[in-house]
């Protein structure tokens, strides 16, 4: 959820945990704190931005070559001051910084508050603190055993950092549920909760599994299990540029990620698609391709973003492959004790691959013995370990809490499974196979084309930027990127807005209509386009604003909306990877306009590792 940096080496480690703070600040943002270390422990915590922590220990001592940071992104205890991390235990013999939850916590608290430990904090974090500090003065062990026998009474999920003052030239990494990755330089190690802030110094990394646990010291990594079986580290090259994860000159990430679509998609084709356009080919499902075509259903599973590019899947695949498809909310999935076959294949789609409900979902398919695949984005993340088989989205990093080019890739992947299987299900002539590669390689050059408008689209938010709700309306493929465009209004503008069926509006969001309502309407040409000019009129009766999408050079529609935004003519099967575009920049000009921290949208993180 939140972010995670630890140093040890040979240099100062405050500035490069601040500066690795600063790039993981988009993962959790409530409060952030920082320790180093020499003869003794540095802590200090501010709620707020990274920039408040840094103006609050601008004239402190923050000396040692050994430390750690932590953004927050508050799951027990409000963002304050003292709950944020570090975390020292009773006794100062421990600190901590913590990613995740610890599920009994309240258990283990109230037993630590019968042998006399008292808490500061309101966070599970501080009890597994004391928990590890009472287990080490009671067994006079040390404090990697420590470690391991508190983490085996600990229920819940955890990416952990910890030092222990009388052993101090060690920081200790252990890993279950939240990611944790350990960069290797020379006589130095950094460790953090994603790649980010390491690519800087190294692009040699070790991916920590569920269950281990580090013991890192300037010269030596020692990895075991939680059992105490020693490990063998697998050391693999990040292929990362520091450009991909730095603003590139515009004003937000999220602007930047959106103008990166044409690449990120061409990036998402990358291999996949034969440079004479003559096959799509997908890897890492190549082994199990034998039994995804006899699928008899498929089951996608995602939350957010993630589960309305899965409601395009559900056109695709049965448009295009002819396979029964179910969309399901990954929270509503795990709790609702589904039905699942073992013909079944289950798709999971996340853009960091950590999402917990989806993972929790995924566990259920597979004790179903469905089979059970992956869209992510993030390589090596905790989804793609965990599925059979999947495609990775390839979009690069997305640091934009509001998700775009991850939404755009992961549409992109579900299309290229579609036309695949269409083709070896004989669902499609080998004629229309080839038809919809080159119309989806066509896409990149269409979404060049329809970021030429951002200017208009500027001009265009600029007039509802004051609107207080919004109803984005499409039928078909342009459904789901109606409720996209409203989640993407919603997260980063605060302007509520919902999305609907065109079709749905009049048994009931009809009633809402009136001079005052901005209406997005997906109307670009396809075989629902009469229909949707008639709801544009119903709309246009009752004094409604149409905003329509359209398709490039339709003069009919612009005689009755109030505005259109055009984009090029594609194939009805690939057009919602265009008319997502308009609604993304839109969005994001709105909060602007509105002075709304379009990166960092108030409450939200950008990968929900909580349930
Ligand atoms: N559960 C811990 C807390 O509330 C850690 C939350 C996080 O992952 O930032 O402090």
């Amino acid at each position: 959820m939140c972010g995670i940096v630890g140093y040890i080496g040979k240099q100062q480690a405050f500035p490069i945990i601040i500066s690795g703070l600063k790039r993981l600040e988009y993962r959790g943002y409530d409060s952030s704190g920082v320790v180093t270390i020499d003869e003794n422990l540095k802590v200090y915590k501010k709620k707020g931005k990274v920039s408040d922590l840094l103006e609050f220990v601008k004239d402190k001592d923050t000396k040692g070559t050994i430390g750690m940071g932590h953004t927050r992104w508050a799951t027990h205890g409000e963002p304050n001051n003292v709950n944020a991390h570090p975390h020292t235990s009773q006794n100062g013999h421990f600190v901590i910084v913590h990613n995740g939850i610890i599920e009994n916590y309240a258990r283990l608290k109230k037993r630590l508050e019968a042998r006399g430990y008292s808490f500061k904090s309101e966070t599970d974090t501080e009890v597994l603190a004391n928990l590890i500090e009472y287990i080490y003065l009671k067994g006079k062990i040390s404090a990697e055993i420590a470690v391991r026998l508190a983490l085996t009474k600990v229920i819940g999920a955890y990416g952990l950092v910890i030092n222990c003052i009388n052993e101090p030239d060690q920081l200790i990494a252990a890993r279950k549920g939240s990611p944790l990755v350990i960069g290797i330089g020379e006589d130095e190690y950094f460790i953090a909760s994603d790649a980010t802030p390491i690519i800087e110094h190294t692009n040699s990394v070790i991916y920590l599994n569920n269950d281990n646990i580090a013991v890192i010291k300037r010269d030596q990594l020692t990895l075991k299990t939680i059992d105490d079986d020693k490990l063998i580290p697998k050391v693999q090259k990040l292929n990362l540029g520091i450009g991909e994860i730095e603003k590139n000159g515009y004003d937000h990430f999220m602007l930047k990620e959106i103008f990166e679509q044409p690449r990120s998609i061409m990036d998402t084709f990358r291999g996949r698609i034969a440079a004479d356009l003559s096959e799509i080919r997908l890897g890492g499902l190549l082994d199990i391709m034998p039994k995804l075509i006899k699928a008899k259903r498929i089951i996608i599973i995602g939350c957010g973003t993630s589960w309305h590019a899965g409601l395009v899947g559900e056109y695709l695949f049965e448009d295009i492959s002819r396979i029964p498809v179910e969309v399901e909310y990954a929270s509503e999935f795990r709790y609702r004790n589904p039905v699942i076959y073992e013909d079944d294949v289950v798709i999971a789609i996340s853009q960091s691959g950590e999402t917990a409900d989806t993972l929790a979902a995924i566990s259920l398919a597979k004790e179903a013995k469905a089979l059970v695949l992956g869209i992510c984005n993030v390589v090596g993340s905790s989804i793609p370990r965990e599925t059979d088989a999947g495609v990775y989205t390839h979009a690069g990093p997305e640091i934009g809490v509001a998700s775009t080019k991850a939404f755009t890739a992961q549409v992109t992947v579900l299309t290229m499974m579609a036309i695949l299987l269409g083709k070896e299900r004989g669902t499609i002539t080998n004629e229309e196979y080839l038809n919809l590669i080159k119309e989806l390689t066509y896409i990149p050059e269409k979404i060049k084309t329809t970021l030429k408008h951002d200017d208009y689209y500027k001009h265009i938010a600029s007039l509802y930027k004051n609107a207080t709700n919004a109803l984005y309306l499409g039928r078909g493929y342009f459904f789901p990127v109606a409720l996209e465009g409203a989640l993407k209004l919603k997260e980063i503008s605060y302007i509520h807005a919902e999305g609907y069926p065109a079709a749905e509006m009049k048994h009931g969001p009809i009633a809402l209509i009136d001079e005052n309502m901005p209406v997005f309407v997906i109307a670009t040409k396809d075989k629902s386009y009469d229909k949707i000019v008639s709801n544009i009129q119903e709309i246009k009766a009752r004094n409604g604003k149409v905003i329509a999408i359209v398709t490039e050079g339709d003069t009919n529609i612009k005689s009755m909306a109030n505005h259109v935004l055009e984009v090029p003519n594609a194939h009805p099967v690939v057009t919602a990877l265009l008319t997502v575009i308009p609604f993304q920049l839109l969005s994001y000009h709105i909060a602007v306009m509105r002075n709304c921290n379009v990166d960092q949208p108030r409450n939200l993180a950008k990968s929900v590792t909580v349930e």
